[in-house]
């Protein structure tokens, strides 16, 4: 059911998250507004995804997606953030993020402690890197959908 929607397109602007500290835990996730989440398929099952990413019109790098409960509306809404694997020289806040989620890792979790929920965060970032270097995911890489001209929000289409 998590892969039906899969590969799935999307761009959006990056807004500020409800600091869950994300950062502190040297995992920053780029949030999607509130307007970009409701264009998701309502039936996506959230979890921890993999795919692509980009900011503006700058390079593609391989990603890892949450896509959880949000508390900022009591879990009603979901939220979906998207942590890049690369290193930014500085925040990009109300940049374009466009990505394509190619791939679904797992269910989302509870953790016990903090270091818990880091090593399993680290683990998805290996088992993305992994996935995306093989062939079905790593041509979505090179999708025109990263080239496209102007900062045109389109989902999915
Ligand atoms: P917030 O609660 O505002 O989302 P985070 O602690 O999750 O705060 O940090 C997210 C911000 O960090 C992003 O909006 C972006 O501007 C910046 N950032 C820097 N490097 C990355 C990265 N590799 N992946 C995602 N966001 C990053
Ligand atoms: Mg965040």
């Amino acid at each position: 059911a998590a892969m039906r929607h899969l590969p799935y397109f999307c761009r959006g602007e990056v807004v500020k998250g409800f600091g869950r500290g994300s950062k502190e835990l040297g995992i920053p996730t780029a949030n999607f507004s509130e307007q970009v989440v409701e264009s998701f398929p309502s039936d996506i099952s959230t979890g921890i995804y993999y795919g692509w990413a980009c900011v503006g019109n700058g390079d593609v790098h391989k990603m890892v997606l949450s896509i959880g409960w949000n508390p900022f509306y009591k879990n009603i809404k979901k939220s979906v953030e998207t942590h890049i694997i690369h290193t930014f020289k500085e925040d990009f806040y109300g940049e374009i993020l466009s990505i394509v989620i190619t791939g679904y890792i797992r269910p989302e979790k509870n953790f016990d402690s903090l270091e818990a929920l880091i090593s399993a965060i680290q683990e998805d970032i290996e088992e993305a890197k992994r996935q995306l270097d093989l062939p079905e995911h790593l041509k979505l890489k090179e999708d025109n959908f990263f080239h496209l001209p102007g900062g045109k929000i389109v989902n999915n289409h």
